[in-house]
């Protein structure tokens, strides 16, 4: 499989990204810990203090996969609230859903297998919605970021962690040979898969940059959109209001 999708179509895209989480599912999170050198559980625990949830609310955990916000978020919003984790790939939620069933993450969580860009939720149904690096992977962001402001409810906000733009010059060449030539490698090593990896790395590299991404959100409806840059902009948190 060839995955420099600088040249396939919106359904080859789908089918790539598809074929990607299923056959990383069964090693995503070790691979996420080790790939990561672990600072993706400082970049979501950023994501939740920035999330303001309390009890009662209501949360959509889009590209939940293996659903490390969900399970934080099922703590905050307690038995009166409600948290739906929602991912396009069945092998992810079912990983996903093992592994919170395991952590005794039950009760107040939802498992739903959805399309970001079609979400089947009424209008105005929640009052957090995240997507952490998920956004990436989805082939019409616009089509995805419109869904998410007609689900979320009026006050309601959301935000995207997601791989960004470097700010400085050098720590852009170390992470892209750290992004071309480790990260493969050690898809290959571990999960004996380096072009999921590779597929990866390339994804990160066509993601919209922090302001066109905000520039995105704002296209949509969003308002008082910010975001914050991890690790000198590797990740940014972005944010959003729907009022
Ligand atoms: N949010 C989790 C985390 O941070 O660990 C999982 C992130 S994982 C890198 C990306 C997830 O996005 C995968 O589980 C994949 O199945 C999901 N995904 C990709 N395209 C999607 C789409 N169009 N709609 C919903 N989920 C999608």
């Amino acid at each position: 499989t060839h995955f420099g999708f600088k040249t396939v179509d919106k359904d080859q895209k789908a089918s790539m990204v598809a074929e990607v989480f299923h056959s990383v599912a069964a090693k995503y999170d070790i691979m996420n810990d080790m790939m990561s050198m672990g600072i993706h559980r400082l970049w979501k625990r950023f994501t939740i203090d920035s999330a303001g949830a309390r009890a009662g609310h209501k949360v959509l955990d889009l590209a939940g996969g293996t659903g490390d916000l969900t399970a934080k978020f099922s703590r905050l919003v307690g038995p009166t609230g409600q948290v739906v984790l929602a991912d396009i790939n069945q092998s992810m939620l079912e990983v996903g859903r093992d592994k919170l069933r395991n952590l005794g993450v039950v009760g107040n969580v939802e498992f739903v297998q959805a399309n970001a860009e079609e979400l089947p939720f009424a209008d105005n149904t929640f009052d957090i919605i995240t997507i952490a690096f998920g956004l990436r992977n989805v082939t019409d962001k616009d089509k995805a970021l419109a869904s998410m402001y007609r689900v979320l409810k009026p006050g309601g906000r959301l935000l995207v962690l997601e791989f960004s733009k470097p700010t400085q010059d050098w720590l852009s060449k170390v992470y892209d040979l750290y992004s071309f030539k480790v990260l493969p490698q050690m898809g290959k090593l571990i999960a004996n898969d380096a072009e999921s990896y590779q597929y990866l790395a390339e994804s990160i590299r066509m993601h919209p940059d922090q302001d066109t991404l905000k520039s995105m959100m704002e296209a949509v409806g969003f308002e008082q959109t910010t975001y914050h840059n991890l690790t000198g902009g590797i990740v940014a948190l972005h944010k959003g209001f729907k009022f």
